[in-house]
């Protein structure tokens, strides 16, 4: 396997201009291995903490990057060190050529080797697709699941769909995809007394439980610190349940990892808010209208479309420009901040909600 020569920045603030070769790398030295791609901001279901019940502002259906679109930026990004494609949304099982994203994404070879092919999903459509995505190529599955209790879940997610979130698990833990991953956002008064239970759920079905603390995303912007569920409030929970040795090597990682009763099962805890891992963050994302992020919370962002449109209409047309998109990818990860600013003062939640950057 080709090694991909390391560029390390200069980390001074003078550094305007990014390198234009190697390793993606920004004025902080994280080099950039992972790329969260968006590829709808609609979604089955409308969790009270990421969008609103109604009224929702949709990207326009002409500004979502095509599979020839999104094929074309990963191919570049691949090249310039991304290893691993996070494919989210919205719900990415909406997508109606999800097998074939899948399929031409899990072709693509990076310098460093084969690439990663992961999924974030609610779950709903995994029966209908978990086949075919795998024989497509995808390696790994990360489903969400706030609550096992049917009212519950209908209140959170104004949608009565627990039934088929259900079989979406069972058919993720029959299928040969590991390690299994299941997101829960721990939140006051709605779930923080069904954590254990959680748990001992996501073991029953061969996963890992990642708890994430709540982040100001939500579309209402109703998110208070205050009230908010702390990884230190959820460790304690679990503490009385099981005794927990973390597991050392996060590495880039957002989630810590503990092994329940040593092992073999293991939880997790995603402390964006309480134990930022900023500085070991090695993810870009792409939202499903072409727009660069080099951070969840930033305000601004990269604008891919008018290098991957510039040809429209003309006899280039298809003829992607590889050089434009690597220089703004590269422009993207050079102007990523040290860190979010969730707990300044002066913090200014983003104008797009999750649904629409893409978790
Ligand atoms: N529809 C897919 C799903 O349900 O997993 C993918 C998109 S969803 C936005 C990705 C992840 O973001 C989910 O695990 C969800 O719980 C999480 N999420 C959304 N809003 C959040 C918030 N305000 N704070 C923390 N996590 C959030």
């Amino acid at each position: 396997m080709a090694a991909i020569p390391v560029m390390i920045a200069p980390r001074s603030p003078t550094s305007t201009v990014a390198p234009p070769a190697g390793a993606l790398v920004d004025t902080h030295g994280r080099i950039h291995r992972d790329l969260r791609i968006s590829l709808t901001d609609r979604c089955s279901l409308r969790c009270t903490y990421c969008m609103p019940e109604q009224g929702n502002e949709w990207l326009a259906r002409s500004s979502i990057l095509s599979l020839d679109e999104i094929e074309t930026v990963a191919r570049v990004a691949a090249d310039a060190g991304i290893t691993t494609f996070r494919l989210t949304g919205g719900e990415p099982l909406l997508r109606t050529d999800i097998v074939d994203v899948v399929r031409r994404l899990s072709r693509i070879e990076s310098p460093r080797g084969p690439v990663t092919i992961a999924m974030t999903t609610n779950g709903i459509r995994l029966p209908e697709f978990l086949p075919a995505l795998i024989d497509a190529g995808l390696h790994r599955l990360n489903i969400s699941i706030d609550t096992i209790r049917r009212d519950r879940f209908h209140e959170l997610t104004r949608r009565d769909r627990l039934d088929d979130v259900l079989a979406g698990i069972a058919a993720a833990a029959a299928s040969p995809l590991r390690p299994l991953k299941l997101n829960a956002v721990a939140m006051r008064g709605v779930n923080d007394d069904e954590l254990v239970e959680l748990v001992e759920f996501a073991v029953a079905h061969d996963a890992q439980l990642r708890f994430i603390e709540q982040m100001p995303l939500d579309a209402g912007h109703t998110w208070n610190r205050n009230t908010m569920v702390t990884r230190e409030e959820i460790l304690d929970a679990l503490s009385a349940r099981w005794r927990l040795d973390p597991i050392p090597g996060r590495g880039g990682a957002p989630a810590e990892t503990w092994l329940l009763d040593g092992g073999p099962h293991t939880v997790g805890v995603i402390a964006s808010v309480t134990a930022p891992f900023c500085g070991n963050c090695d993810r870009l994302r792409l939202t499903a209208d072409g727009q660069l992020r080099n951070c969840l919370f930033s305000t601004s962002e990269f604008d891919l479309m008018p290098v991957l449109r510039s040809n429209a209409g003309t006899p280039n047309a298809g003829t992607p420009d590889a050089a434009g998109i690597e220089a703004v990818l590269r422009a993207c990860v050079w102007g990523k901040l040290p860190g979010h600013a969730i707990n300044d003062p002066s913090f200014l939640q983003p104008a797009r909600g999750m649904n629409a950057i893409g978790g």
